[in-house]
């Protein structure tokens, strides 16, 4: 599995050791870290056919990776915490930070980041390079969740307020392309709080809502 997964990096032109074992257990939100270490679960899997480009749905066509897909097993949601953001100022902040081994970050942690009008238009979904070269997050604190979870970040602080209506919309919309093309059944599309003890992701965000309105399994929350 290590040397596959070095093999994999070294194709993306990512050096395998610029990535520690540890940056599986850090997260982008200020929370307390886990200590356990555990290695990518996910594997790179077959590539699947394009993103429901069946569907005619456009902005799903931009969420192809460029990589061939791992088994992804959850969908992780978060806020940012803040008024306003966007990809590149996150990925800027997240570059600056170092793991517990003194080892800097890829860059955003998050796989998905979901605009609120500051920073990004209102409702756009921009994939970050997690998603395009399909490497683990660095966003929810837990090795697990980390390799194996898509997380999700819309700009806001739902602690205070609650997200746009295009946000909702947008991460709706995203939620249910995943959880159909990945096979994440209900229970398993969750908040960073369920990680984890965190606000994350604020207690004005409608998970709920957002699950009924988005994944089919007919399992919900079973
Ligand atoms: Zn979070």
């Amino acid at each position: 599995m290590v040397q596959a997964a070095s093999v994999f990096l070294i194709v993306l032109g990512i050096s395998a050791a610029a990535i520690s074992a540890d940056e599986y257990t850090s997260e982008a939100c200020d929370c307390v870290r886990t200590g356990k270490v555990v290695l990518a679960l996910s594997h790179p899997v077959a590539r699947l056919d394009r993103f429901e480009s069946k569907t005619g749905n456009q902005a799903a066509l931009n969420w192809v990776p460029t990589a061939d897909e791992r088994k992804w097993v959850y969908l992780v949601i978060h806020h940012s915490a803040t008024n306003s953001g966007s990809v590149d100022a996150i990925h800027s902040e997240h570059r600056k930070r170092k793991d517990s081994l003194g080892n800097p970050w890829l860059g955003i942690g998050y796989h998905f980041v979901i605009g609120n009008g500051s920073g990004m238009e209102d409702g756009e979904v921009e994939a970050t390079f997690r998603w395009k070269n399909q490497i683990h997050g660095a966003h929810s604190g837990s090795a697990v969740h980390n390799a194996n979870g898509i997380g999700i970040c819309l700009i806001g602080n739902f602690q205070d307020k609650q997200p746009t209506s295009k946000q909702l919309k947008a991460v709706t919309n995203l939620v249910a392309q995943l959880s159909k093309r990945y096979q994440i059944p209900a229970r398993l599309v969750i908040g960073h709080n369920t990680v984890k003890p965190t606000a994350c992701p604020g207690r004005h965000f409608p998970l709920q809502d957002v699950i009924r309105d988005s994944v089919t399994d007919g399992k919900l929350n079973s």
